[in-house]
C-alpha cells in the first residue's frame, strides 16, 4: 500500500515545477513524474530529501538518479505508448515506475543482485511491473530485443555496439559516455540501419560495469 500525504503530493508538484524551469517540456515525462511517489524509495527518516532534484544512495554504492537527469533522459527517447523499452541498470527502480507510466513496455536488467532481488520483490508492491533480469546489461537483453528505446542509466566508457545492435529501426538509444566521473550525454538514432548520432549536456553517472563498461 502506498503511503501519499497532501504534504508530499505538494512537494512533488513543486518538484515538477522546478524541472519545467530547468527546461523539461515534455508535459507527459512531468505528469508522469508528478504520478510517481519518489518518497517510497527512500528509509522513512530520509523522506525529507525525496522531492529535492538530487540523486540520493539506494545501498550497494549505488543512487536513484536525480530527478532532472530521469526526465531529461526520458523526455529524450520520444516515448510514445507501447513502446518495447529496455532499461540498464534497474537500481531502485524509478526510472522504470516512470518510463511505465508513460505507457511504455519495460524490460530492465541490473547487475547488481542485491539491488535486482530487492527491486523485483519491491515494484509489484508499488503496482508497476516490468520485465526483470539480472545480468550484464553492456550487452543488452538480446532474447527480446529489438526494442524502439534504450535506456542507460551508469556512465559507459563507449557506446555498447550489442546496444546499437538490439535497436528497432527508428529507435533511439540514450546513453551517458566518457570518463569514470563525467560523461557527456548521447542520443544515437537508428535511421534505415544507420546510427546517427549527437552529443548532449554534460551528466556525472555511477560507472556501467561488465564487458563493454568499466572494470569495477
Ligand atoms: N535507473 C536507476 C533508478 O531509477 O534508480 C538508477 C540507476 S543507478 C544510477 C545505476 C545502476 O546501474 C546501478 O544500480 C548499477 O548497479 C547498475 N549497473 C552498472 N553496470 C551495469 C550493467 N553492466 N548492467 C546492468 N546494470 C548495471
Amino acid at each position: 500500500m502506498i503511503e501519499d500525504s497532501y504534504k508530499l503530493r505538494g512537494l512533488r508538484q513543486k518538484l515538477v515545477k522546478k524541472l519545467a524551469e530547468k527546461g523539461i517540456k515534455n508535459e507527459a515525462v512531468l505528469d508522469a513524474i508528478n504520478r510517481v511517489p519518489r518518497h517510497v524509495f527512500f528509509e522513512n527518516a530520509l523522506i525529507d530529501h525525496a522531492y529535492q532534484d538530487k540523486a540520493f544512495p539506494i545501498g550497494e554504492g549505488q543512487t536513484i538518479s536525480q530527478p532532472f537527469t530521469v526526465a531529461f533522459q526520458t523526455e529524450q527517447l520520444e516515448i510514445k505508448s507501447g513502446d518495447k523499452v529496455l532499461e540498464i541498470g534497474t537500481g531502485s527502480g524509478y526510472q522504470a515506475c516512470v518510463l511505465l507510466e508513460m505507457g511504455a513496455k519495460v524490460y530492465t536488467i541490473e547487475y547488481n543482485r542485491v539491488l535486482f532481488e530487492r527491486t523485483r520483490e519491491f515494484l509489484p508492491q508499488l503496482g508497476y511491473k516490468p520485465y526483470f533480469f539480472h545480468g550484464d546489461g553492456s550487452q543488452g537483453v538480446p532474447a527480446k530485443a529489438p526494442y524502439n528505446k534504450i535506456i542507460v542509466t551508469a556512465g559507459a566508457p563507449v557506446v555498447p555496439s550489442a546496444l546499437t545492435d538490439q535497436l528497432a529501426d527508428n529507435g533511439i538509444l540514450i546513453i551517458p559516455v566518457g570518463g569514470r566521473d563525467k560523461q557527456t550525454m548521447v542520443k544515437i538514432r537508428k535511421r534505415n540501419g544507420t546510427l546517427v548520432k549527437e552529443e548532449l549536456s554534460t551528466f556525472a553517472f555511477v560507472p556501467l560495469l561488465g564487458a563493454d563498461g568499466w572494470r569495477k
